[in-house]
This record gives structure tokens, C-alpha cells and sequence, in this order.
């Protein structure tokens, strides 16, 4: 294990530091946390836990930079697409190292945070795209011929994220790369288990010099700087990603605090999928059992709630148990590896407490898995299939987050499944597997989820809006329709006689 490819490279930055204004800084307090690698439990590194002070320096270096400095008011939106694209390739040119630093860092297998990789460069490049692409509407006078109306389109504001653990640097990409298209100013905090490629991500900004100082600020840490930056009245809006408790209590303090401002909450999820009797049984097992277990089932958008049709039951369990058994768990910077350890020891003892409640209280039956793997000595559970589940039982539709599928009672017509979720008390994304169109029409229009997979599952682009219904939130990133989410429109009347 002594080669470099398991250890966390040296870093170009401080860790012990904070990314405020274009410099960084020492944070206000001496509060620290530590940094894991959740596939030993050992530590890798510590980073300051900001205070309410640091917070409101961040955001005041935001608040000025959006007001008074050159992003917003002197630069034009091609030099603000320019400096995007610059951003992206620097991305692109240290991305083995930010890779190996994620994979650490969140136990991802190294394939997979590749991927992450190729779409946080792609999202930056996409969303340049937009920069020199904004645009209002002219509307004739209507009632008085003297009168012009038109609207402009501007920057929402100073923008606070709050991100979640999942994704660290492809998250930041979904939420920064369109509000700093959109000519947004950013203060941003990341999971507290996952700091280190967002301040990589600063140092690599910083380094294009295109980043005019106060334009991206990072602050570091958990609730405490998370609602300090929630509740703070210079912001004009919120882009949070999280759990569905947190997002509740974000959406109440932006409704109550001094000044109102929007919020986009993208929260999470119990989607559901179903597969039908004429599809081939072997490829479908292996989409459902990668739809589920990719990141360990820590996706928002995780395959849970499984619907086998009645008349392929019997058949499509063995094949399942097979794909779910047939994942590599390893050490997740090998190549080979499929599946990795959960984030942290909560989620962890999170996940097994799930498994219990499954047997215990739900009387549910394990196909396979269900217990961890305690030899790694880091926060690892075996892919777990519990069948035959009562869709209202606990594990099939409360949130879990982690390698759990529940395949429910079989079913024998699709209404009856639709009927169902049309009480799912999330709708972020749903799957069907299927080659009939009818039963296709009729579930994409029926389902109320944000995205709807047909005979694939888990693919997210640049291009397509991402988000939810219901406890699953609102607001969108992804596609143009993130883009305008920080735009607001301005409408000028103009007496033209005058
Ligand atoms: P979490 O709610 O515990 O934390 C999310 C973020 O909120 C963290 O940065 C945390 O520090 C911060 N936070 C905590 N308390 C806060 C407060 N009072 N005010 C402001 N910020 C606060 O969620 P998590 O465990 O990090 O992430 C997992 C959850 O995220 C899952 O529910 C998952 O479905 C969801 N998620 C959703 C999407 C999506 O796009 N819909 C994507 C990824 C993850």
C-alpha cells in the first residue's frame, strides 16, 4: 500500500486556511475538524470550522464584489464566458490529482470519480456557453403608443451554496458554473466531510486570475456556518443541496429572516423502478443493481423502491442477487473496484440501523448482503437486496443513503404501481424498463419525478434539468433551466416622447 497512488497528494494550497476576497486567509476562530478517509477511518487532513464572523466576512467580500466590482459591472458576458473556459481547462490539466484527492477522500472508486470528473470540466465549458447569451424581451406598446416596455435579464445576486457530501466537486460545478455564468457573486460551503477538492477548486480559480477578488468565496464547517450563511442579509438567494430536513429548515429561515430571498432546494429521494415482463432479464438486472449501488447507494436519485412484475418474479431475483453480488468492493483507488465504504461513521451506523428495522420491523427478507464488512476497518456494508417488501414499510420508503434495495410484493399491472407512487412522498426520479410504448406514455406523463429514465438509469447531463417534486424540493440545476434560476428580469418602461 506504500505506493502514491493510495495516498493524498501534496496539496498547492493550506488547508489550515480559508478562501476569502481573492486571498487566503486565517479563519476567525481556532475551531478545527478533522478530514477522513472513510475506506480505513483514517484521517488525511483538518480544516478550520468557520465562525458566523468568517461567514459574514465571505459574504461581504461577495456583496462588494457583485455591487462594485468589474465581474458584474464592468465585465462583458464573453469575458465572463473567457474566464469559464479557462477554468475549465485548468480543471482538465490537474484533474488526476483533484481525482485521486476525491476518491480519497469520499471512498468512490477511482472509475467512477472520473466520470465526476468529465462532467465537472463539461459543465464548465457548457455553461460558458450561456455567459454571452443573455437576453430580454421587447414588448409593443400595448395600451399607450408613447410607452416602450422592454426587459432585461440580471444577476439574481450573492449567491450561498450549501453543499452535500456526495458529489464535492461535480455539485459545486452543477451550482457554480451557471451562477457564474449568470454573472452571480458565491460564497460556498461544502459537506463537512468532503472540504478538500472545493478548496482545490479555489486554488485552481485563483490561479486563472480571470476571477476578480470577492467573485467566489469559500467558507468552511458544518451548521453553525451553514445557517449563519442562510440567515446572512446580504444574500439574495440560496442554492442548497442536502437532506430533506435540513432543506425544511433552510426554506423557514429564508422566509424569516430581515429581508426574504429565494431558495433553490434540491433534497431527496425513494425512486422508484419498474420493470415489465418483456425485457431482457440479465441486462436489467445489472442496470437496477448499478441504478442502486453506484456511490454506495449515496445518490439522491438512488433506484430503491424496486416493482417486479408477477409473471418474471421468481426468474429476476436470482439474476439480481447475481449483479449484486458479482460488485468488486476494494480499495476504491484500484481500478477494478466497483463499489466503496460509506462517508462517515453516522451514515454508517445510519445504514445498518435500516437493515435491522428491514428484518425486524418490516419482517422483510434478505436476498442477499445485509451485514458489513468489517475487515477494511472503514465504513463498509455490503450490497444488501431485501425482497418481497410491503411498498408502505419503513425501508421501502423512508430515505436510506446508502447499498439497500427493497424489491417489493410483485404487481400485476402497471396502473396499480402508479396508483402507488402517486403517494411516493418524493418525486426526484423514477425508471421504467420496458419496449412498450404505451406502458412508456402512459408512466412518464402519470409520474410526478423530476427525471424519468427508460431502460437506462442514473445518467445526468449538463443539458437536461435536474430536480424535484414534492419532499424532493424545488428549484433546478442542470440545463438552461439553472442558468435562469440566477437571473432575475428587470422591466424598463420608457416614455419615448419624452
Ligand atoms: P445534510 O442535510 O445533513 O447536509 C447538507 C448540508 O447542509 C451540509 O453542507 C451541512 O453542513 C449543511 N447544514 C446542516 N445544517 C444546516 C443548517 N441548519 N443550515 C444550513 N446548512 C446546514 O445532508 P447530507 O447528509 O450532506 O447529504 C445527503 C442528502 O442530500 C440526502 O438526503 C440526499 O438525497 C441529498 N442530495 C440531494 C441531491 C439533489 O440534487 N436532489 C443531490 C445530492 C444529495
Amino acid at each position: 500500500m506504500s505506493s502514491t497512488k493510495y495516498k493524498l497528494p501534496n496539496l498547492p494550497f493550506s488547508e489550515k486556511l480559508i478562501y476569502i476576497n481573492g486571498e487566503w486567509v486565517e479563519p476567525a476562530g481556532q475551531q478545527s475538524a478533522k478530514v477522513e478517509n472513510p475506506d480505513t477511518a483514517s484521517i488525511i487532513s483538518e480544516v478550520p470550522e468557520c465562525t458566523v464572523e468568517d461567514v459574514d466576512r465571505a459574504v461581504q467580500a461577495a456583496y462588494a464584489a457583485f455591487h462594485d466590482g468589474p465581474w458584474v459591472n464592468e465585465y462583458s458576458g464573453a469575458q465572463r464566458r473567457d474566464a469559464l473556459l479557462m477554468l475549465a481547462d485548468e480543471i482538465e490539466q490537474h484533474r488526476a490529482e483533484i481525482e485521486l484527492i476525491e476518491s480519497i477522500n469520499t471512498g468512490k472508486p477511482i472509475s467512477d470519480v472520473r466520470g465526476e470528473l468529465d462532467d465537472t470540466i463539461d459543465l464548465f465549458r457548457h455553461f460558458a456557453g450561456y455567459a454571452d447569451k443573455v437576453e430580454g424581451r421587447h414588448i409593443a406598446a400595448q395600451t399607450n403608443a408613447k410607452l416602450q416596455g422592454y426587459t432585461t435579464k440580471v444577476p439574481v445576486g450573492v449567491v450561498g451554496f450549501i453543499n452535500a457530501f456526495n458529489y464535492p466537486i461535480c455539485l459545486l460545478a452543477w451550482k457554480v458554473a451557471p451562477a457564474l455564468a449568470a454573472g452571480c457573486t458565491i460564497v460556498f460551503k461544502p459537506g463537512p466531510q468532503t472540504p478538500l477538492t472545493t478548496q482545490y477548486f479555489a486554488h485552481l480559480l485563483h490561479k486563472t486570475g480571470r476571477f476578480p477578488p470577492g467573485v467566489f468565496n469559500v467558507v468552511l464547517g458544518g451548521i453553525t456556518a451553514g445557517q449563519a450563511l442562510v440567515d446572512h442579509d446580504l444574500t439574495d438567494k440560496i442554492g442548497f443541496t442536502g437532506s430533506v430536513a435540513t432543506g425544511k429548515q433552510v426554506i423557514r429561515s429564508t422566509a424569516s429572516s430581515k429581508n426574504v430571498r429565494s431558495a433553490s432546494v434540491e433534497l431527496g429521494g425513494k425512486s422508484p423502478g419498474v420493470v415489465m415482463p418483456d425485457v431482457d432479464l440479465d441486462k436489467t438486472a445489472e442496470l437496477v443493481v448499478s441504478g442502486c449501488m453506484s456511490n454506495a447507494g449515496m445518490n439522491c436519485n438512488a433506484l430503491t423502491r424496486l416493482w417486479v412484475h408477477r409473471s418474471i418474479y421468481d426468474e429476476f431475483l436470482p439474476r439480481l442477487k447475481n449483479a449484486a453480488e458479482a460488485l468488486v468492493l476494494g480499495t476504491p483507488q484500484d481500478e477494478q473496484t466497483q463499489m466503496g465504504p460509506l462517508i462517515d461513521e453516522r451514515q454508517y451506523k445510519r445504514v445498518l440501523e435500516y437493515i435491522r428495522i428491514g428484518r425486524e420491523e418490516d419482517k422483510a427478507e434478505i436476498l442477499t448482503g445485509g451485514k458489513p464488512v468489517p475487515e477494511r476497518g472503514g465504513y463498509w456494508i455490503q450490497p444488501t437486496l431485501f425482497y418481497n417488501v410491503d411498498p408502505k414499510a419503513r425501508i421501502a420508503t423512508e430515505e436510506i443513503f446508502g447499498p439497500v434495495l427493497s424489491v417489493l410484493k410483485p404487481f400485476d399491472s402497471l396502473d396499480e404501481v402508479i396508483e402507488i407512487e402517486r403517494k411516493n412522498e418524493f418525486g426526484l426520479a423514477a425508471g421504467i424498463f420496458t419496449h412498450s410504448h404505451k406502458d412508456i406514455a402512459k408512466f412518464t406523463r402519470k409520474l410526478r419525478s423530476g427525471t424519468i429514465w427508460v431502460n437506462n438509469y442514473n445518467g445526468l447531463y449538463s443539458y437536461l434539468p435536474f430536480g424535484g417534486f414534492r419532499n424532493s424540493g424545488f428549484g433546478r440545476e442542470l440545463g438552461y433551466e439553472s442558468f435562469d434560476g440566477y437571473l432575475v428580469p428587470k422591466a424598463i418602461i420608457d416614455d419615448i416622447s419624452a
